[in-house]
């Protein structure tokens, strides 16, 4: 199989946490790139599960040495994406799912340009503020920022190639399904297509050829 990385972008609240560890549960052709942070776990995340995280001081050293495929700063906080971590995941046969902002999308592309981008859409702003107060994983101050970031992330739509409105959560999973599924089929990432082809046209040819010689 030809694996390849799988970018969840949307906006804070949108769900993309969520679909991908439903995905995750129930594909084996899935794997989860876990990304490096400076923000602090929130109750029930587990370094090296959730996020690596790590203090600014060793983000920035990372960043130096260039260890990160992408980086950005999001709602304060340091994020970024080892490129150890998807080639893990990729050498080990399977595609690499990414809960990554817009900003590290686009870096992210430049160095996999393979990666399947999908944005992930909240069904209106209403259920969006609604879901994000209900995880009451924020203060007040951080939910602000989220939503400020909410904006900005909201107009970068259209640089991603899949859209899914998360409005029921079964059927957005499905979607991601069915789109991962299509991408395994899609001509430019089947293996030797071109030799697969050639030794039909061969074949074909061997038996008109005999049955047109008397
Ligand atoms: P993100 O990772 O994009 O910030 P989350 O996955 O944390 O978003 O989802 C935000 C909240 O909305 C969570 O509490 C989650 O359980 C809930 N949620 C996500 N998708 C749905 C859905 N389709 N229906 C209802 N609640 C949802
Ligand atoms: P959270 O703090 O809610 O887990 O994530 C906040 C934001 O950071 C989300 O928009 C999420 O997509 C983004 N994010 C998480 N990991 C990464 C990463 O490795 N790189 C980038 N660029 N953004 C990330």
């Amino acid at each position: 199989m030809n694996a390849f990385p799988l970018i969840l972008s949307a906006p804070s609240g949108g769900g993309k946490t969520t679909i991908a560890r439903a995905l995750l549960a129930r594909r084996h052709d899935l794997g989860y790139s876990v990304s490096c942070t400076t923000r602090a776990p929130r109750p029930g995340e587990v370094q090296g599960r959730d996020y690596y995280f790590m203090t600014r001081a060793e983000f920035i050293a990372e960043r130096e040495k260039r260890a990160f495929a992408e980086s950005a700063e999001v709602h304060g906080n340091l994020y970024g994406t080892r490129r150890s971590e998807v080639k893990r995941v990729l050498a080990s046969g399977k595609h690499v799912v990414m809960d990554i902002d817009v900003q590290g999308a686009v870096q992210f592309i430049r160095v996999f340009p393979d990666t399947v981008t999908i944005f992930i859409l909240p069904p209106s702003a209403e259920v969006l503020l609604e879901r994000l107060k209900a995880r009451k994983t924020e203060t007040p101050a951080q939910l602000a920022a989220r939503l400020q970031s909410a904006l900005q992330e909201l107009q970068e739509v259209d640089s991603y190639e899949y859209v899914i409105v998360n409005d029921d959560l079964e059927r957005a999973v499905t979607s991601v399904e069915s789109i991962i599924d299509a991408e395994v089929l899609s001509r430019n990432r089947v293996k030797n297509l071109r030799e697969q082809v050639g030794l039909l046209i061969q074949r074909l040819e061997q038996e008109i050829e005999s049955q047109t010689t008397p």
